[in-house]
């Protein structure tokens, strides 16, 4: 089997690096964009060449898209567009409801399965590809009744050799857990991140002071803007009413600092202690 993936950066490049340690496939095909980005993913060995999207479209039996989701769209448009009657294409995009209604009646919809490995760090481009990235994290296969079951058969292939869980959900249900959870805590992230930069121009200090937990809370706000703007633009829904949420929360927070309610601060953090049985 040959596999093409459009998008050679941290999960293009981390899924190429496992699969061909897995050996799932006899060739990996890369189409990436900028001539810099292609020539780090050939001499790290993660792809075997580079090609054109055409080039994939002749030779790949499975073609996986990791651009950022804003360009998502048009790209599987243009792949379903073209594929052959046995290809299958998965996308690995942080949002999944804009971009399965965007193609629901296609006639090659069922070659498609949406999924969204739930793994990732704050580094980008295919130098910061890693082995094992997905190990043990979940992966959501979205809406997998309007894909062919051989083709979610074989995304399940795909993401039991990344070692991950596999999730089920409807694509909407999908959108709102990643708001609550996923990107809510990059916009905490870039916000806290802002906050200290602005209250704290001494960079001296910042680098003196920071300690674990300062250097852990703002891990994500070095994230990429190009991959995230888009992510919090199609996810707005969900994400403005989580937003309004932590908001909220935020300002009773500083009425109990600025009231002196100590017990009350205390039984605020307790409820948030209760995270500790979830995520031990
Ligand atoms: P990334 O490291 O920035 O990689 C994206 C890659 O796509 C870059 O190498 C970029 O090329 C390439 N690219 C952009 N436009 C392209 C085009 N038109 N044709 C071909 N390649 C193109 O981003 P990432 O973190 O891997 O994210 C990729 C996808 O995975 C996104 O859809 C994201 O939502 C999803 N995802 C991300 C995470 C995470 O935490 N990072 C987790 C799960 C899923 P250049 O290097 O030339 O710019």
């Amino acid at each position: 089997m040959k596999v093409a993936i459009v998008g050679i950066g941290l999960i293009g490049g981390s899924t190429a690096i496992d699969l061909r340690a897995a050996k799932f496939c006899t060739e990996i095909l890369g189409v990436g964009r900028s001539q810099q980005s292609n020539e780090t993913a050939l001499k790290l060995g993660l792809v075997d060449k580079i090609v054109t999207k055409e080039e994939a479209l002749q030779q790949a039996d499975l073609i996986i898209l990791t651009v950022p989701v804003n360009i998502l769209i048009d790209e599987l448009k243009y792949y379903l567009d073209n594929m052959q009657s046995h290809q299958v294409i998965t996308d690995m995009g942080s949002t999944k409801g804009i971009i399965i209604d965007a193609i629901q009646n296609h006639p090659n919809r069922k070659q498609y399965v949406a999924s969204h490995p739930m793994a990732g760090t704050e580094n980008s481009g295919p130098a910061a590809a890693i082995p094992h990235l997905f190990k043990d994290k979940v992966c959501i296969i979205c809406d997998k009744e309007k894909s062919d079951e051989r083709a979610v058969a074989l995304i399940e292939q795909l993401y039991q050799t990344l070692n991950m869980r596999i999730k089920y959900m409807d694509a909407h249900q999908h959108d709102m857990h990643a708001a609550y959870i996923s990107h809510i805590s990059h916009i905490s992230s870039f916000v806290l991140a802002a906050t200290v930069l602005e209250k704290e121009k001494d960079e001296e200090a910042i680098l003196e002071m920071a300690g674990g937990g300062f250097e852990s809370t703002v891990r994500l706000a070095k994230s990429s803007p190009d991959m995230w703007a888009p992510i919090f633009q199609q996810n707005k829904l969900y994400l403005l009413e989580v937003m309004d949420t932590y908001i909220e929360k935020m300002y009773h927070f500083r009425n109990l600092i600025n009231k002196n309610k100590n017990e009350e601060l205390k039984q605020f953090m307790q409820s948030a202690n209760e995270i500790r049985k979830i995520l031990k």
